[in-house]
């Protein structure tokens, strides 16, 4: 049955990794000692990689966590790093603002504000699991109404352990049925509560999650899941350098490995690779541009 596309081929492929992470400078500068994995998210040696793997773009993802991502440790300077990084490598990096769950909702809508207008940021990140904030709660729900009339993509980690976890996939369900223009990315596929993601119009990103799947299910039911969802749905992420189960040089080559197992053919993986990811961004970007001026 037709001509599927192979480890080799995704890796020589156009992409757009949907969900990556990068520390900035000043925090690497100021933890020279660290020794996790966030030693690995630095901007310079992440763009050797990007070479290597033919990623033309990356989207770099905040954790709701201003200490890791800032040394004034608020939403307010990591958008201010974000929009640095994107300036020094034009055309080569999406930002998504963060949240900072100890200010105000009015603050936090602020903030979003700015990142959109003054710091030209692409999308808004929500981590309930490390904010601790339920992704349904009120809080959450102006930042949803913000974005959805703004046409601004939300993407919300979801990798929930229980029925009621704060990124549990029925929340989602709720916040897509509350908000249903909202341009709604669910990180990590909902993990093993997939399934209750399928009726609704997210996109959904396979990072970190595809190598679980795989090891759990192994690779015919990990087929059937990604398929489950299509190539209309999928965007090709990996969360580097962070994973549960893989040291962070084995993410690209295990993820080409599996992707080339999954059946995908060729319209089908450029879509994931890297046409879904520059519709959203792109169509947004047409719609902010200013009216041209007549003179
Ligand atoms: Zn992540």
């Amino acid at each position: 049955m037709g001509e599927y596309i192979h480890a080799s081929e995704w890796k020589a492929l156009k992409k757009i990794d949907a969900h990556i992470h990068i520390v900035p400078d000043a925090v690497h500068r100021a933890n020279p000692d660290a020794q996790d994995v966030w030693r690995h998210a630095d901007v310079h040696r992440y763009r050797e990689i990007m070479s290597e793997n033919n990623i033309e773009r990356a989207v770099i993802m905040p954790l709701n966590d201003p200490f890791l991502m800032s040394m004034e440790f608020t939403a307010e300077a990591v958008h201010r790093e974000l929009a640095t990084i994107k300036a020094a490598f034009p055309g080569q990096f999406y930002a998504f603002a963060d949240v900072d769950v100890r200010s105000s909702a009015a603050d936090t809508l602020d903030a979003l504000r700015r990142a959109a207008d003054e710091y030209c940021l692409d999308g808004i990140k929500l981590h309930p699991n490390n904010s601790g904030m339920a992704a349904d709660s009120d809080y959450n729900n102006a930042v949803f109404a913000f974005a959805e009339e703004r046409g601004i993509p939300v993407a919300i980690h979801s990798y929930p352990d229980t029925e009621d976890d704060v990124s549990a996939a029925r929340r989602i369900v709720r916040i897509a049925g509350r908000y249903p223009a909202l341009k709604l990315i669910v990180c990590h596929m909902g993990a093993m509560q997939w399934k209750e993601l399928l009726p609704l119009g997210c996109l959904v990103d396979l990072s970190a999650i595809l190598p679980v799947y795989v090891r759990t299910c192994g690779i015919a039911a990990t087929r059937e899941i990604v398929h489950a969802f299509g190539a209309r749905r999928l965007l090709f992420a990996t969360d580097y350098p962070d994973s549960h189960i893989l040291q962070s040089h084995e993410i690209y080559p295990t993820y080409f490995e599996i992707l080339g197992q999954m059946q995908f053919t060729q319209a089908e993986a450029e879509r994931i690779a890297y046409a879904n990811a520059r519709a959203l961004f792109d169509g947004r970007r047409a719609a902010d541009a200013p009216m041209p001026v007549e003179r």
